[in-house]
């Protein structure tokens, strides 16, 4: 969402684990990693923004690959922009979030895992997704 929040889905670095662990333990490990690195540190090259970025457009075919594997059954699916935090480096922005969610009717949220905040909102909701969830 915010600059570089990483929109994840099985996409690497997102924040999985340490949403996870946030919610389960209350703690955030700020693990050393490169990439995030070069981010808090403002050198991120174009070509890596352009990435981050992708990271959204690849959820799309990614969740169309879900729907048809599971064909058969519910799939209960949250659209989470994390990383707000780093709000500076925004590249995504929370219109196209809400926006995405409208169409898969799925709620979405804006977290970080650092931060401990979910946003406080949960902009979209459809009945399945209530029922899913
Ligand atoms: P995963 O591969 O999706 O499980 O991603 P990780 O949970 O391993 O997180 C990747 C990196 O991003 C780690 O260095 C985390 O510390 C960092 N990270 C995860 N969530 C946040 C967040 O909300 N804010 C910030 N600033 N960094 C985060």
């Amino acid at each position: 969402r915010r600059a570089s929040t990483k929109w994840g889905t099985g996409l690497g670095r997102v924040g999985k684990s340490a949403l996870t662990l946030q919610f389960v333990t209350g703690t955030f490990m700020e693990k050393y990693d490169s990439t995030i690195h070069r981010i808090h540190r403002g050198l991120l090259p174009q070509r890596d923004r352009g990435g981050l970025v992708a990271s959204f457009q690849d959820i799309k075919p990614m969740r169309d690959q879900i729907m048809r594997m599971k064909r058969y059954e519910k799939v209960p699916v949250i659209l989470v922009g994390n990383k707000v935090d780093l709000e500076s480096e925004q590249e995504v922005s929370s219109n196209e979030g809400r926006a995405l969610a409208e169409e898969w009717g799925c709620p979405f949220m804006e977290t970080s895992a650092k931060s401990k905040t979910t946003g406080g909102r949960i902009l979209c909701r459809n009945r399945e997704a209530d029922e899913l969830c």
